[in-house]
C-alpha cells in the first residue's frame, strides 16, 4: 500500500546508524531467568523488581478471580465497570499510602496523563524535572497550564522557577520519586522545603519507587519520612507490583476530582477481575513478605559493588536500576547484544529515550536472582566490556 514510504525512509535510516530494534519475545514467563529464542539467559531488563509477575499468592488470586468474576468488567468505572473490588483495593492503596484516598488506572501511563491533564488550568503552572518521565511530559502537554522545566535534581534551578512564577494561581512541582533510566533518587526533602516556601504543590511520581524503597515498598514520600507533605503521589501495579496499572493517592478531594475529570479513568475500561485482585494480593504480599525487599537490595549492592570494581561508569544510581555508560548509541547495542551472546539479557538503552551521548545500557537486579547468577553476569560483563574497550 501506497503512503508511508516516508516512514519506511527513517526507519532504513536508523538501519544505516545501527540503531533499528526489533521487538524480543520471551518463550518463558518472568524471572530472574528466561528463554529467548530458545536460549536460557539471565534476566537484567525486568522491572519484576520482587518476583511478584509470578508469586504463587497472586497467581492464585488472579485466577480464582477469574473463577468467580470472569475476565472482563464491561465498563468503564464511571458508568457500570466499578466492582467492589476496585473499591477495596483503593482503600487498599490509601491506607498503604498513609493518605486520604486513591484512585487506580489503567496504567502509571495513564494516571500521570489523567492527572496532569485535570487539575490544572491557564491560570496555573506546571513546573517539571527535565528527566521526568514521558508520561508526565505528555500530561503536561495535555493541561493548558504554563510550563516550566528545571535543570535535572538542580534546586536553585528549581528555585528559580519558583521565584518567577509567583503570579499564576498554582504551581504544581512534578518529579520522578526514582528516575527510571539513571535509578538516582529525586532530592525530595529539599523540594518539599522549597513548595512550602512558595506555596507550590508537589507531584512524585514513584514508578521505580514502589515496592521498592520506604518501610514495605511505600515509595520515597515514606523514604525520606515525608508522609503527609507531598499532595500527590503517583505509583505504578506494574513493576514491583508484578501485575498492571497506576495509581494516584493523595486527598480526597483530589480523588473525588479526578473521579469526574480524569479523562482515562472516565473513558477507558477498568481493569479486569484478574488484575484487581492479583494488585490486592501483591500489597498483601509487601506488607507479610519484607524480606523480598531486603533481598532486592542486597542482590542490588552486590551487583553495583561488582559493576563499580570491574570499572564499568555507573554514574549515579541509588537503587536496584543500575546504568552502564558506553557514550555512544551504537556502542549500547554493541553491548547489549555481546552481553546475550554470553548469556545475558540487558537492553541498550539509546536517544530519544536518553540524551545523546548518554547511551547505556540499563540493568535492574531482582529479589529473585541468586548470587550465582549475578557473578555469572558479571563475568559476562567483563568479557563483553573488556572485547569492547569499555574497561581495561
Ligand atoms: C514505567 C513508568 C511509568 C508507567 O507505568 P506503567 O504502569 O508501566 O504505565 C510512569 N512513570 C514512570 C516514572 C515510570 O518509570
Amino acid at each position: 500500500m501506497k503512503g508511508l514510504e516516508y516512514l519506511q525512509a527513517e526507519l532504513d535510516e536508523m538501519k544505516e546508524n545501527g540503531v533499528f530494534r526489533t521487538l524480543v519475545p520471551l518463550d518463558t514467563e518472568q524471572g530472574s531467568k528466561v528463554k529467548i529464542e530458545g536460549k536460557t539467559v539471565i534476566q537484567l531488563s525486568s522491572n519484576n523488581y520482587l518476583g511478584l509477575t509470578s508469586h504463587p499468592r497472586l497467581r492464585d488470586a488472579a485466577m480464582e478471580a477469574i473463577r468467580s468474576y470472569g475476565v472482563g468488567t464491561g465498563s468503564v468505572r464511571t458508568i457500570a465497570g466499578t466492582f467492589k473490588m476496585h473499591a477495596e483495593l483503593e482503600r487498599k492503596l490509601a491506607e498503604f499510602k498513609h493518605t486520604e484516598a486513591a484512585l487506580v488506572f489503567q496504567s502509571g501511563f495513564t494516571t500521570n496523563q489523567g492527572v496532569l491533564s485535570a487539575i490544572l488550568t491557564e491560570k496555573d503552572v506546571v513546573i517539571s524535572d527535565e528527566l521526568n518521565h514521558a508520561s508526565i511530559i505528555d500530561g503536561i502537554r495535555l493541561t493548558k497550564a504554563a510550563r516550566r522545566v528545571y535543570t535535572h535534581v538542580d534546586m536553585e534551578s528549581l528555585e528559580a522557577a519558583l521565584k518567577e512564577t509567583q503570579s499564576y494561581r498554582k504551581r504544581l512541582i512534578v518529579t520522578d520519586g526514582v528516575f527510571s533510566m539513571d535509578g538516582n533518587i529525586a532530592p525530595l526533602p529539599a523540594i518539599v522545603e522549597l513548595a512550602e516556601k512558595y506555596d507550590a504543590l508537589v507531584m512524585v511520581d514513584d514508578a521505580h519507587a514502589s515496592g521498592v524503597l520506604g518501610k514495605n515498598g511505600r515509595g520515597t514520600v515514606n523514604h525520606f519520612g515525608l508522609d503527609g507533605r507531598v499532595h500527590i503521589q503517583v505509583g505504578t501495579l506494574s513493576k514491583a507490583i508484578g501485575v498492571l496499572g497506576g495509581y494516584v493517592a493523595g486527598p480526597q478531594a483530589l480523588i473525588d476530582y479526578l473521579i469526574h475529570k480524569g479523562r482515562p479513568f472516565l473513558f477507558s475500561t477498568s481493569h479486569p477481575p484478574a488484575v484487581t485482585m492479583a494488585n490486592m494480593a501483591a500489597i498483601d504480599v509487601l506488607i507479610s513478605e519484607p524480606e523480598l525487599i531486603e533481598k532486592l537490595w542486597e542482590n542490588a549492592r552486590f551487583f553495583k559493588e561488582g559493576l563499580l570494581s570491574l570499572g564499568f561508569d555507573i554514574g549515579e544510581s541509588k537503587t536496584p536500576i543500575t546504568p552502564v555508560f558506553v557514550g555512544e548509541d551504537k556502542a549500547a547495542y554493541e553491548l547489549s547484544d555481546r552481553l546475550l551472546e554470553y548469556g545475558v539479557f540487558a537492553q541498550g538503552i539509546v536517544f530519544p529515550t536518553v540524551a545523546k551521548g548518554k547511551a547505556r545500557v540499563r540493568t535492574i537486579v531482582t529479589a529473585e536472582h541468586t548470587k550465582e547468577e549475578l557473578e555469572e553476569a558479571l563475568s559476562a560483563f567483563e568479557r563483553a566490556g573488556k572485547q569492547l574497550n569499555l574497561i581495561k
